[in-house]
């Protein structure tokens, strides 16, 4: 599988097997299964988008938002239980032309990507239980 490193941004193989394992970057010698949220914008997303092969959930988010900053440390917590998932941020107002290219009507939005492909969205601020359960079905859906 390649993982993108969300340090230096360098195609990673690792077997899914040494997922537990704390692999690190070939490039940058960081480890590249964080299990924290990474912070996209529009200048990496493309290339984390087109070649990590890991499903990516992106929390599209403002500084403004109540629900936003709520949600926040919920989405850091579920981040913590799934290493097969990048777990990513998007600053709405400072990347003004990635977040009109998800056409959101509303924050917090999140949506989860396989690679280019969009594979489902939710909005609203969710807690940690129902973004953990949302986010099964997804996965499962995926199957
Ligand atoms: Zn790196």
């Amino acid at each position: 599988m390649i993982i993108v490193c969300p340090e230096c941004g360098a195609k990673n193989r690792v077997p899914e097997e040494n997922f537990f394992q704390n692999p690190s970057c070939g490039q940058c010698h960081e480890a590249l299964i964080t299990l924290m949220p990474i912070e996209l914008n529009e200048q990496n997303f493309s290339n984390f988008i087109s070649h990590s092969d890991l499903p990516i959930l992106i929390d599209l988010w403002a500084e403004w938002c109540g629900p936003c900053k709520m949600m926040a440390p919920h989405f850091a917590q579920v981040a913590k239980l799934y290493p097969n998932v990048v777990f990513a941020k998007i600053d709405t107002e400072a990347n003004p032309r990635l977040s009109a290219a998800f056409n959101i009507r509303s924050i917090p939005t999140l949506v989860l990507m396989n690679k280019t492909n969009e594979i489902a969205r939710i909005s609203g601020a969710l807690r940690s239980t129902e973004l953990k359960e949302w986010l099964d079905q997804q996965l499962n859906a995926q199957k």
